[in-house]
């Protein structure tokens, strides 16, 4: 009875329209999709790619979710029908050749047209992830050219200069006018080397220091650092799901405070 069942189905889905013309919809669900290591060639760091769109027959449009962690970038190249693409999570560079360095962030959406020659990555001290869109030709969405050496990517990015010239830093703007050698410490010590280390990302560094001062109930350092993680690449679902796990090892009542604190830092724009 059950294989009369199944193979009934069968038919009917066979015979389906939708189907048979090729226009069901696909849903590929969150979590599903495979993540590849960019091949080392085309790359200079750790690239993973996870591929949301592969085109099939008249198709060309290919997209695809790409992670640099810091320092990681493309090699030279270009596409000849060119590309599209939206930073999801960190801060990254771009640079088309005889162009100067630009540094971009979450939200921000390149288009870059086809044939000209660029790179695209994370900054040195941050993640970045992109959706890259491209138009596939013949079966090519990329020509491939020279890696990006550590004195063409190291230049400070054109956006960045005028920026940091604006703000003084963080440990200025917080302790500066009643501690000043505290604030030198904050900043040449604890930004400057501890969280520049190579050793662990950013990122890591702030799962980790969120992780700590959730579990020690410090909810006016956890504010910033909750802020400054989501500029280190965390997603906000990210952090829920630190916050949640920590409930069973650090204490419902300290989770509880944490994710006020993250409603608020959530509810900012950010910087
Ligand atoms: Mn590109």
């Amino acid at each position: 009875m059950k294989s009369i069942v199944t193979a009934a189905a069968m038919a009917l889905s066979v015979l389906d329209p939708a189907v048979a013309a090729g226009t069901e919809l696909q849903i590929s669900r969150a979590g599903s999709r495979a993540a590849y290591i960019a091949p080392e060639q085309n790359f200079t760091g750790k690239v993973s790619v996870e591929m949301l769109q592969t085109p099939s027959g008249e198709e060309r449009a290919s997209a695809g979710s790409v992670s640099f962690t810091p320092g990681a970038r493309t090699a030279w190249h270009s596409h000849p029908l060119g590309q599209t693409l939206i930073v999801t999570a960190g801060i990254g560079r771009i640079q088309r050749w005889g162009g100067p360095v630009e540094e971009i962030r979450v939200g921000d959406v390149v288009h870059i047209p086809p044939h000209v020659k660029h790179w695209h990555g994370a900054a040195p001290d941050s993640a970045m992830t992109h959706i890259a869109i491209t138009e596939m030709l013949n079966g090519s969405a990329a020509d491939w050219m020279e890696q990006v050496p550590e004195e063409q990517y190291r230049v400070a990015p054109a956006t960045v200069v005028k920026a940091a010239g604006a703000q003084p830093s963080q440990g200025q703007t917080l302790f500066g006018d009643i501690a000043p050698k505290f604030a030198q410490l904050t900043d040449e010590v604890l930004f400057g080397d501890v969280w520049a280390r190579p050793g662990l990302s950013r990122r890591d560094r702030s799962l980790a220091t969120v992780s700590a001062l959730t579990a020690m109930y410090r909810p006016e350092q956890l504010k910033g650092h909750l802020a400054l993680a989501r500029q280190n690449g965390l997603s906000e679902a990210e952090l829920v799901e630190v916050l949640t796990h920590l409930a069973f090892y650090a204490g419902w009542p300290n989770t509880v405070t944490a994710i006020g604190v993250a409603r608020d830092v959530f509810s900012q724009p950010k910087p």
